[in-house]
């Protein structure tokens, strides 16, 4: 269960929540236990389905010290009564989705996500008897139309990877309670700073903590926030499917969550800086950011957001492989690199013709407001956290 203080400002529970010194120790900072197994007392029960928050420690799969941690900070910083992490962003999505969904149910999911858990819920969700709507959520009738009665998840990423298109997620939880859906939403562009899922009732907030909350590139993993009832559930999944995180990984991801509010700022900061420097040049056709008026969601992304985060895309009047292939070449600060929410600036090419065979199966309406995003194609920035003037004469000099 969360330890959540309710008095206490975000950057205080950043650093204190789920942590404590270590009482026999006296070491301030958490301890790693790598250990996967642990001394029990001969008349623990070694079922998962037995497992109570009173369970010692038994094996790492079931639960360990230093991942507990990391579930307590993620459920304070969410504001929820709980949280359970896993091994990736997609481990976390597909438990959600595995743990929510039976053959005969149905899913209406954003017909844009993350790319591997678009390609996933396209294949191999109907071929286990569960229906699958994939819409724009962002018109919020979309999802009004395509309800059934047997809808049982409503599946949001918000804002949505790569096209930082938002849904109007508190609009999205009372039609969907209504008709007695839950919903989940992959919060990982925003985090818990920009986005408390939480307020906004909704049921599963999904992390990629290999971005912003690890935030150096250098762990992956995923966390789901939200009810004791809901997260007890996709614990026993999580023994079952065995997508457990590293507690290495954990760790790392601890000692990152830490400075996530102070992060967050910075990003923000910085991505406002490039944002409005790209907006102004020549060379540039089109740049998306929630923090700029410019954004054709700007009223809606003002009243959800609480920070505006370090992702923004921008299309270019050369051809984007061309500007792909400066870019690669000649960035000095910039890498040229997938992922995002690093202390490093990440930029790459996504070719909408790419994306639109390969990951998102998209109606002509559909494919419609995706260009009305994307055009041909875009550069996802992920502004990191060096001096936004460095990155800007980066880019000044690299777009040739
Ligand atoms: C990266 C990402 C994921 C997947 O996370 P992994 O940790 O790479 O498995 C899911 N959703 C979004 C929005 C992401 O950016």
């Amino acid at each position: 269960m969360a330890d959540r203080q309710v008095d206490r400002g975000l950057s205080t529970t950043a650093i204190h929540a789920g942590e404590s010194p270590n009482p026999l120790t006296g070491a301030t900072a958490p301890d790693i236990v790598m250990s996967t197994t642990f001394t029990v007392d001969p008349e623990v029960s070694f079922s998962a389905e037995n497992i109570t928050d009173e369970t010692p420690y038994v094996y790492t799969r079931w639960g360990n010290p230093t991942i507990d941690q990391l579930e307590r900070k993620i459920a304070a910083l969410e504001a929820t009564e709980d949280a359970t992490v896993f091994a990736s962003g997609v481990a976390a999505a597909n438990a959600v989705l595995f743990s929510t969904l039976n053959a005969g149910d149905h899913l209406i999911m954003s017909d844009v996500t993350y790319a591997a858990v678009s390609e996933f819920t396209n294949e191999k969700l109907p071929q286990l008897g569960i229906e699958v709507s994939r819409v724009d959520t962002s018109d919020i009738q979309n999802i009004v139309d395509a309800l059934r009665p047997n809808t049982k998840l409503v599946y949001l990423e918000s804002p949505a990877n790569p096209l930082i298109r938002l849904t109007d997620v508190a609009a999205v939880t009372k039609i969907a309670h209504q008709a007695g859906a839950l919903v989940a939403v992959d919060s990982t562009f925003a985090t818990p700073i920009g986005f408390r899922g939480s307020s906004f009732d909704v049921d599963f907030v999904i992390q990629s903590l290999t971005k912003y909350i690890c935030g150096h590139g250098d762990a992956l993993g995923g966390s789901v926030a939200g009810s004791h009832a809901d997260i007890t559930r996709l614990r026993s999944a999580a023994i079952h499917n065995g997508g457990v995180i590293s507690p290495f990984n954990a760790w790392l991801i601890l000692r990152g969550a830490t400075t996530l509010p102070v992060r967050l700022k910075a990003h923000e900061a910085g991505a406002l800086a490039v944002s409005q420097w790209l907006e102004k040049d020549s060379r540039i056709k089109r740049v998306i950011y929630p923090g700029l008026p410019s954004h054709p969601q700007y009223e809606l992304a003002k009243r959800q957001l609480d920070n505006f985060s370090g992702m923004l895309t921008f299309q270019t009047v050369d051809p984007g492989p061309k500007v792909a292939r400066r870019l690669a070449d000649n960035l000095q600060v910039i890498h040229y690199a997938v992922s995002l929410g690093h202390q490093r600036s990440l930029v790459c090419w996504i070719g909408t013709d790419d994306m639109l065979q390969s990951s998102f199966h998209l109606t002509p309406k559909q494919e419609e407001s995706y260009r009305a995003y994307a055009g041909d194609g875009i550069f996802r920035l992920s502004v990191g956290l060096e001096d936004p003037e460095d990155l800007i004469a980066d880019l000044d000099n690299a777009l040739g």
